[in-house]
Parts: C-alpha cells; sequence; structure tokens
C-alpha cells in the first residue's frame, strides 16, 4: 500500500507580516489538499512534515488536516539553504518511510527535491499540475510551453512530487494546538551563511506567483501618446503604484522587455522573468489586467490559465477584443490606472 508524505515549509519573514519561523507558505497548504485528496482516493496514510524554525507553532494551521505530524525545528531551518533543507527534508522522508512524496514547488524545495530523492534511491517529477488514479497515481504535467500535456505513472519508489503553485486550493482547516512528532537532523557542517535578501530588480519584488491577479504592462506605456510624447517616469510610478496598492504580480509584453537590448527609454524593474507568453511565462492567476499591449496571439498564449482577463487600450481592433478577453475598456491606462491607484490609496 502507498503511504503519502507532504513535505511544507515556512514562509520567510519578507513573505509575511507574521513570524517567519511559523507559518507555513500558501504553496505548502497547496500541498496539502493534493495529498488529502489523494490519500483519499487511495485510501492509503498521510503524514505532514514540517521544515521551521518553530514546527510545533505552524503544525497548527494544519492539525484538523488528521494526518500524522513530523517536523524539525531550529534556528538552521529558518533561511533556504540546500545542506539544511536536504538534510531536514531526508530525516522526514526516513522517519515517514513514505512511497509518495508531494512537496510544492517552491524555489526552496525545487533546489533540494532531486537531491533528496537521489539519496533515497527514488526518482522525482517536476511542474505536477494534477493526481488522478485510484488504483494508480496518475500525475500531469505540461511539456513543451505548456502546449503538451502528459499524464504520468512509475512504480519506482519513492517517487517525488513538486507541484506547481495554483494547481490546488490551499488547505483551510481551524488551526488548533498539535503534536508534532520532532525528527533529529544530523547537519553537516555548514559552509554558508544567509547573510541578508536581496530583492532581484531594484528593491521590488515584481513577481508574485501567489498573487490573485496578474497585471501586464505592454510596449504602450513606453509609446508616444495622444500628447505626441512619451511618459515613461509616470508609467513607472502608475504600475509601481498599483502594484503596491493590490498586491499583484507583474507581467510584460516581449516587446516592453525588448527594449532594454534596443536603448530605448524603459520601465527599470521590468526583466525578461516578467515576459508572459510563448517564449515567456505561463503563469497561474485567478485574474488578468492587460494594460497597453495588443494581445497578440504569441502573448495571449502565456495567458493559458488566467481565468478571469480583463484588458485596457486605446485600440477597439486590439486583440484582447476579438475574443480574447472577457472584458477590454476602451481608454486610456494612464488615465485608467490613476484613478484606479487613487481609489487603492486614498490619501489622507
Ligand atoms: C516567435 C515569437 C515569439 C513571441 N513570443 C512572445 C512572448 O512570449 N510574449 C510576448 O508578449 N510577445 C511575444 N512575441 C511578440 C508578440 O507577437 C508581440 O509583438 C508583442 O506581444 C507585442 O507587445 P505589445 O502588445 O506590448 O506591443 P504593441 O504591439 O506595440 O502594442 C502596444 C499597445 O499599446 C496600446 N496603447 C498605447 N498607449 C496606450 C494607452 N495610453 N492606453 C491604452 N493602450 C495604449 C496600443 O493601442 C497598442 O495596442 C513573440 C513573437 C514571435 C514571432
Amino acid at each position: 500500500m502507498e503511504s503519502i508524505l507532504v513535505l511544507t515549509h515556512t514562509a520567510l519573514s519578507s513573505e509575511t507580516e507574521a513570524d517567519s519561523g511559523a507559518v507555513l507558505t500558501r504553496a505548502s497548504l497547496e500541498a496539502l489538499s493534493a495529498g488529502i485528496e489523494l490519500a483519499a482516493r487511495l485510501g492509503a496514510p498521510l503524514a505532514i512534515g514540517i521544515v521551521a524554525v518553530d514546527a510545533q507553532s505552524a503544525a497548527a494551521a494544519v492539525s484538523s488536516a488528521g494526518a500524522r505530524l513530523l517536523g524539525v525545528s531550529g534556528e538552521s531551518f529558518g533561511q533556504p539553504r540546500y545542506s539544511t533543507d536536504a538534510a531536514a527534508c531526508e530525516a522526514l522522508c526516513r522517519a515517514a518511510q513514505a512511497t509518495i512524496v508531494l512537496a510544492p514547488g517552491s524555489s526552496r524545495f525545487a533546489r533540494v527535491a532531486a537531491g533528496i530523492a537521489h539519496r533515497l534511491g527514488g526518482v522525482i517529477d517536476t511542474h505536477v499540475t494534477a493526481l488522478a488514479g485510484t488504483t494508480t497515481i496518475e500525475a500531469s504535467r505540461w511539456f513543451y510551453r505548456q502546449r503538451v500535456e502528459a499524464v504520468l505513472s512509475r512504480d519506482a519508489r519513492p517517487w517525488f512530487l513538486l507541484l506547481d503553485s495554483g494547481t490546488h486550493a490551499a488547505f483551510a482547516g481551524d488551526p488548533a494546538p498539535a503534536q508534532v512528532e520532532l525528527v533529529a537532523v544530523q547537519l553537516p557542517q555548514p559552509r554558508t551563511e544567509v547573510s541578508g535578501l536581496r530583492a532581484p530588480s531594484h528593491g521590488a519584488q515584481t513577481i508574485r506567483p501567489d498573487a490573485k491577479l496578474l497585471f501586464v504592462a505592454g510596449a504602450g506605456w513606453t509609446k508616444k501618446q495622444p500628447d505626441g510624447q512619451t511618459h515613461v517616469t509616470e508609467a513607472a510610478d502608475l504600475i509601481l503604484g498599483f502594484l503596491r496598492g493590490s498586491g499583484a504580480s507583474l507581467g510584460s509584453s516581449k516587446s516592453l522587455v525588448d527594449q532594454t537590448g534596443e536603448n530605448q527609454q524603459v520601465l527599470p524593474f521590468l526583466t525578461h522573468l516578467n515576459q508572459i507568453g510563448q517564449t515567456g511565462a505561463t503563469p497561474r492567476h485567478r485574474k488578468g489586467l492587460s494594460t497597453c499591449c495588443y494581445g497578440e496571439e504569441p502573448h495571449v498564449v502565456g495567458w493559458r490559465f488566467i481565468s478571469e482577463r480583463r484588458a485596457i487600450n486605446l485600440d477597439p481592433n486590439c486583440g484582447w477584443a476579438r475574443g480574447k478577453a472577457d472584458v477590454v475598456y476602451i481608454a486610456n491606462a494612464f488615465q485608467v490606472m490613476a484613478e484606479l491607484n487613487r481609489l487603492l490609496n486614498p490619501g489622507p
């Protein structure tokens, strides 16, 4: 019979207002939902492994899942670090003796999961978006830039499955005190010390996979406007103001991020990592708002997993108006975003 372990970790202090040692990430809670569903379908026992400064406190949020709770606790687990995270996850996997290990595909676990699978003589699949099957496990993932969906099953165990965030509802049980079995970890001599965090682009972390809204900026923001002038500084202020007020994740069209290499005036906080589309990313957010972007097919294919789509464009014949968005506002995005920011950030 299968035995399932869901590995979880807490959020960093930069990701949450609360005590960073005790709050499980949203992606961890999504992996737990997937684990609960799978365990119920297979009739298999379920365990939750917690990597945290304080696993006991972190466990309160998941105690109502009715699973066996295993944890590693200590300051060493407060920061992502290959050696300590790999040692922690390996110890949890050995303690749980699981045949199936589910984990969020966070940067923290994506870095160590293949190594742990190797240490345990197991196999791993990443970017898993769905789990099905009642007698065997069928894991779905997309290949070739989301064009081909494959369903995988394997005989080898333990089988590690890293789940893409946004593919499952986050577990939301009533918090209650929990009894965690603390697992001892043999930590290697540390060679890496985390001295701090540096945000990748001009102090602003603009890519937020957990955000409800994707805000896309297109090349129109840097083009000549109806007054015959460009207004790039104003565009930057409007976009950053909206991100601050809404907590949205920032995406971009290829034309806009390509301008960096074309010596045009650019929005300094955008990089190719923000690019959405055929040659960019295909993020998962419940809603999307496109601004100053035409909505050409190579861009819009990156919106495959965005359920509710709206766009603001001056052009009533833009691609969004041709069936690619649910609502298109034919309007000047500078004016619309200024008004939205006023509503989101009312002055004193
Ligand atoms: C092989 C290939 C792969 C590609 N991959 C990608 C990809 O991954 N991602 C991607 O994005 N593109 C990709 N492209 C490019 C894509 O085809 C388009 O060229 C690109 O998306 C256009 O970007 P844009 O809409 O921002 O710019 P534009 O086409 O220049 O559109 C700017 C829009 O802004 C509007 N606008 C201007 N001012 C305002 C205002 N004040 N208010 C409201 N609207 C305003 C204009 O009406 C216009 O529609 C690819 C192309 C190819 C050939």
